[in-house]
């Protein structure tokens, strides 16, 4: 047993501290970013927030609700092959949108027949396990990439900068980051694994950028401030999910709680999920996410408008013009956090 003495940190251990700046409007600020992924070789042109690949989020509609205001969507995995192949056969060639799997051989055998009729309007692919530390995940990775040498893979989930530089040298162009922050996540529950996520995102963003590659924040913003924070730390990209969710986009079942219409909201690994498509949780294990039932939020635009909105003002606080500037013009400020707050979190 060994014990890292080393503080780690979360979105609500601090602030961002404001600086000078000769910014006069939000208007001014670019929140777009491009890039040119390091193993295809693609360009990137996009406001770098992705829809999460949950069944309830990663949708259709939500792709193509997101890709009005230059947002990427990672649809989720359960969708058949003929609706996969028909959506991206309709997509704009300027959106983004991941094809997800998992990493079985059936996944594997899936995507190549939906990527042999959907051709090059499949670009992006988002490879995901909960745990991203296995031998099985990493041989999947290289299987996938030497297949696939020009389409931008990203990878996940991981919490550390080791980790996270092994991904993308097995071909990941963007690694995603997060074990146990999500809002419908139990892992840290469950197992007493996880890591603080902003402290991840600093450690993994650092370890990425050094060798070319780019990261991906998943889980645990609140608001439109956790986002800053995630950039502010050095992410490419940020995943949500349930602040995307219970808008008339996601895909969750309507149901009625003493009288008024709620929507569901679950955890990729909680048992609604599993009984819905793994005929329920097999008995050598436990869920490790929870369900919840969210008032209904109408359409994902004003939502959209609202953490576009907060992150351009935070660029504006700290005199970042492009959201490319807003890390290196980031100072976190340490604020003390209550006790009960900490027990709180799951
Ligand atoms: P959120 O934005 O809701 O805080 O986090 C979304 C992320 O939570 C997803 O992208 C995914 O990485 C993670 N997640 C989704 N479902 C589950 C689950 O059932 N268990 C765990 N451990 N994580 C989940």
């Amino acid at each position: 047993m060994r014990i890292e003495e080393e503080l780690k940190l979360d979105f609500q251990d601090v602030l961002i501290r404001p600086k000078r700046s000769t910014l006069t409007s939000r208007s001014d600020v670019d929140i777009s970013r491009d890039f040119v992924f390091r193993h295809s070789g693609r360009r990137y042109h996009g406001v770098p927030i992705i829809a999460a690949n949950m069944d309830t989020v990663g949708s259709f509609e939500m792709a193509r609700a997101l890709d009005r205001h230059q947002l990427a969507t990672a649809l989720h995995k359960h969708y058949d092959e003929a609706a996969l192949v028909a959506f991206f056969q309709a997509l704009p060639a300027s959106s983004t949108v991941f094809y997800s799997m998992g990493i079985t051989r059936e996944d594997y055998q899936k995507f190549r027949r939906v990527k042999e009729v959907a051709g090059d309007a499949i670009a992006c692919v988002c490879v995901d396990v909960a745990n991203g530390y296995t031998k099985s995940f990493i041989d999947f990775l290289q299987r996938l990439r030497t297949g696939y040498p020009n389409i931008t893979i990203m990878a996940g989930n991981v919490v550390t900068g080791e980790m996270a530089e092994e991904l993308i040298l097995d071909g990941a162009d963007i690694v995603k980051v997060g074990i146990g922050p999500g809002s419908v996540c139990t892992t840290r529950k469950m197992t007493g694994i996880g890591y603080p996520q902003l402290s991840a995102i600093i450690e993994c963003a650092d370890a990425a950028h050094g060798l070319g590659g780019l990261i991906c924040a998943d889980g645990g913003c609140t608001s439109p401030g956790d986002l800053a924070k995630a950039f502010g730390g050095g992410a490419d990209f940020v995943m949500l999910g349930g602040m995307l969710a219970g808008h008339d986009e996601c895909m969750g079942a309507v149901v009625e709680q003493d009288g008024a219409k709620k929507l569901r909201f679950y955890g990729m690994s909680s048992r609604a999920a599993m009984d819905l498509h793994s005929g329920g949780v097999a008995n050598y294990r436990a869920a490790e996410g929870k369900e919840v039932l969210l008032d209904p939020r109408g359409p994902v635009d004003g939502t959209v408008q609202e953490i576009l909105g907060g992150v351009r003002s935070a660029c504006t606080y700290v005199g970042a013009h492009k959201l490319r500037e807003l890390s290196k013009r980031t100072t976190f400020i340490r604020v003390a956090r209550q006790l009960n707050e900490v027990f709180g979190q799951s």
